[in-house]
């Protein structure tokens, strides 16, 4: 675990000891909390191999859920890959500001793995909801998560650029879209440069582009006490909430993160 630990470290690894463990737990079968049980055991070779071969994986930066094959999101976990974002801690504010007021149809744009939707769908029993995405393999990524959560049965996942595919209308539109701009990608970390999909991370232009679409295309798609909550880069507030006014949405409210930063908007369909 040491001599693991300080290989990460060495090649710059946020947070060596964490995944270190995370990982011989992954390569022993066992839970993570239970590490420190087995750690005074000799480990078999089978199992001293696999937790080398995760370790010079995690040293060239391939991100631990792609290694483990899973990511915890509001205490559920979600199958990731590299066809699809790593579900993050600050779309967990989305959840709550979603979960905060009933809705009964549900609408996440740009589904990604599904953790938003399906998060949702399994927290609100008696909902349904649609979940769209440009890419096809995310749309199964999210298929499978809505099967390994239960609520398939609630949920349309369905390959759409944007609105393309939506259709009727919805009490809660929800998206945490691509928000870097193309020239933020060359200083963002290796995991995400490398190992998650561009075109989940950036519109290739300013960074706002889903937003235009989003404030101009979802009135529509409302029920008239209708909300769409978004997530936004730390710094965006400010051009976020004016591209909402600008379109006329009422009643906008900004929400910051576990790390107070401002992350998340909330804005009602204007009478
Ligand atoms: N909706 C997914 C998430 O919040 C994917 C977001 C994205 O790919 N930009 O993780």
């Amino acid at each position: 675990m040491a001599a693991a630990a300080a290989k990460l470290r060495a090649a710059g690894v946020p947070d060596p000891a964490r995944d270190a463990r995370l990982l011989l737990a992954h390569a022993a079968k066992v839970d993570a909390a239970r590490v420190t049980l087995i750690a005074p055991e000799a480990i078999s070779p089978e199992i001293a191999e696999r937790f080398e071969a995760l370790i010079s994986l995690r040293a060239v930066r391939v991100p631990v859920s792609h290694l483990i094959g899973e990511r915890a999101f509001y205490g559920r976990k979600f199958m990731v890959s590299g066809d699809v974002l790593d579900p993050r801690p600050e779309t967990e504010t989305l959840i709550e500001a979603a979960l905060a007021q009933p809705f009964g149809q549900l609408l996440d744009l740009g589904t990604g793995s599904g953790c938003i939707l399906v998060t949702l769908l399994s927290e609100a029993p008696q909902a349904t909801g649609v979940g769209l995405d440009l890419s096809e393999a995310a749309c199964l990524q999210a298929s499978a998560n809505a099967l390994r959560h239960g609520v398939a049965g609630r949920a349309v996942i369905a390959q759409s650029d944007w609105f393309a595919a939506a259709s009727g209308q919805f009490d809660l539109i929800v998206s945490n879209p691509p928000y870097l701009a193309a020239e933020e990608m060359h200083s963002v970390q290796p995991e995400l440069r490398d190992y998650e999909p561009r075109m989940a991370l950036t519109d290739e232009a300013d960074g706002l582009s889903a937003y235009r679409i989003i404030a101009h295309q979802a009135m529509p798609f409302l029920h008239p006490d209708g909300r769409v909550i978004v997530e936004f880069g730390a710094g965006q507030a400010p051009q976020v909430r004016k591209i909402f006014a600008d379109a006329g949405w009422d009643a906008l409210t900004i929400l910051n993160d576990l790390d107070d930063r401002p992350r998340i908007l909330i804005a009602m369909r204007a009478a």
